[in-house]
């Protein structure tokens, strides 16, 4: 066989890329960085595209010295605003190993291998969250992806369904999710042009069945999913899934869980309870990238019945008999996508490498973290917690402060490059949210911050 000669310069391009990536990987302080206004980029960065390359050197060094330090490190230990990621040394190493293999994850044909490992992390999660032997379903990029491809599925399966019984499908289809579900439910509702119908939530902020009862009353035909949120990302808040569950199964409706951050916590021994009522989902949606410590982006859609997603998914309807019946598993076909990364695959490396009982104690450790800062804010005078934390998101406030006094904290604690935390409202009230995720953020970091707020 005649050998593939590979040119010095690429050989050097490679090296230096694998470098530079080594160096980031292993950091063992990473630096928190910052945003940097557009102007302030076009002066030290220029233009990098041209007709002329830059070469390799120049071309890592403009990432390395001006584009990388203008990006917030969302794996540094204080980065603590929306929800970190935290991916393992594992999962980042094995991204490189993905992107170099040039697989294409969207058919069985293609890519059985990296489909056969991205289902085994898929059969672990059904099993932790109690869903059926039958259960199956996809990566996607993220959760907002994975809520849209989960409605999308609950539509066809209840346009299928009127159709079965002889009865029209109504004018408008309609989701009910409570008012605290994630935005990207109603942007999921958007594209689809369905209605939203917000019901109450409890004095707890959860979602509960008998709420759900409520908004249903009178338009049982028209609805066609109901989400519950097991962990809202503003509070980390689990919706009473079990209640939900039970008025679904009775009237005959999708029941979809978005656990996009919180379904994670699950796996954790002291929270898993709260989670009781998932194993009843049609759907569900966790989020590799939030806390399962995978490196952007992932979301583990999963469906009770898959054969329900390749109805409504599979692009190629001539085929569909073939694909439904046969043992081959075609992961495009249960999402909104096409060509696809082995996204899984990342998730899947680090598991086999580290077992999943780390994952539960690295879960868990968070949620001890988030108690015992919010322990600490009930001690403190001038401190005063929004609600006692479910999961690993803590929110309170600053007696006496503005939103403008927030603003200047959270500006100087960048400044200093200490920690990101941005302010949040609740209720229209100016507060601080402080969402933990990675094992490296420190009770003497957070003590810190509480010390600067003083
Ligand atoms: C983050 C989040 C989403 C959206 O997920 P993306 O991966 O950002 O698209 C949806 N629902 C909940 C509850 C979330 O926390």
């Amino acid at each position: 066989m005649e050998m593939h000669a590979v040119s010095p310069e690429t050989e050097a391009l490679v090296d230096e890329v694998l470098r530079y990536a080594r160096e980031r990987m292993l950091f063992t302080a990473v630096p928190l960085d910052r945003p940097m206004p557009v102007a302030e980029l076009e002066r030290l960065a220029g233009a990098s595209v041209r007709r002329e390359g830059l070469g390799a050197r120049r071309a890592l060094g403009v990432f390395e010295h001006v584009l990388a330090p203008a990006c917030l490190s969302t794996d540094h230990p204080g980065y603590l605003s929306f929800i970190p990621s935290a991916p393992t040394k594992a999962a980042l190493a094995f991204d490189l190993v993905v992107s170099a293999s040039a697989i294409y994850g969207g058919s069985w044909m293609e890519g059985a291998g990296a489909v056969y490992a991205e289902n085994e992390v898929l059969r672990w999660l059904a099993d932790e969250f109690g869903l059926p032997r039958t259960a199956g379903g996809v990566f996607v990029q993220g959760g907002t992806i994975g809520n849209l491809s989960a409605l999308v599925t609950a539509r066809d399966e209840a346009r299928r369904r009127a159709h079965a019984q002889g009865r029209p499908s109504p004018e408008r289809w309609a989701v009910v999710c409570s008012a605290e579900a994630h935005s990207s439910i109603a942007s999921a509702a958007a594209v689809m042009d369905v209605d939203v119908v917000a019901a109450r939530v409890d004095d707890q902020g959860r979602l509960t069945g008998d709420a759900v009862a409520e908004a249903l009353a009178g338009r049982e035909a028209s609805v066609f999913a109901i989400v519950a949120t097991a962990g809202t990302t503003n509070f980390g808040i689990v919706d009473d899934i079990a209640t939900i569950a039970e008025v679904a199964d009775a009237a005959g409706i999708w029941l979809h869980v978005d656990g996009a951050y919180g379904l994670a916590a699950m796996l954790a021994p002291s929270t898993r309870h709260l989670f009781a009522g998932v194993e009843r989902a049609d759907s569900l949606i966790v989020d590799p990238h939030k806390w399962l410590f995978a490196p952007f982006d992932a979301c583990a859609l999963l469906y009770r019945r898959p054969a329900t997603a390749l109805a409504a998914h599979t692009q190629k309807a001539e085929y569909l008999d073939t694909l439904t019946e046969s043992a081959d598993w075609n992961p495009s076909d249960l999402g909104i996508q096409l060509t696809r990364r082995a996204r899984g695959l990342p998730l899947w490396f680090s598991l086999a490498v580290h077992g999943t009982d780390h994952y539960r104690l690295a879960i868990e450790d968070a949620v001890t973290k988030a108690r015992l800062l919010a322990a600490e804010i009930d001690r403190r005078p001038g401190l005063s917690l929004v609600r006692e934390p479910d999961l690993s998101v803590v929110v309170f406030r600053r007696d006496g402060w503005s939103q403008s006094d927030y603003e200047s904290w959270s500006d100087a604690l960048l400044d200093q490059q200490k920690a990101f935390v941005v302010p949040s409202s609740c209720a229209g009230e100016p507060v601080l949210r402080i969402a933990i995720i990675s094992p490296l953020t420190t009770i003497e970091l957070l003590w810190e911050i509480l010390d600067s707020l003083s």
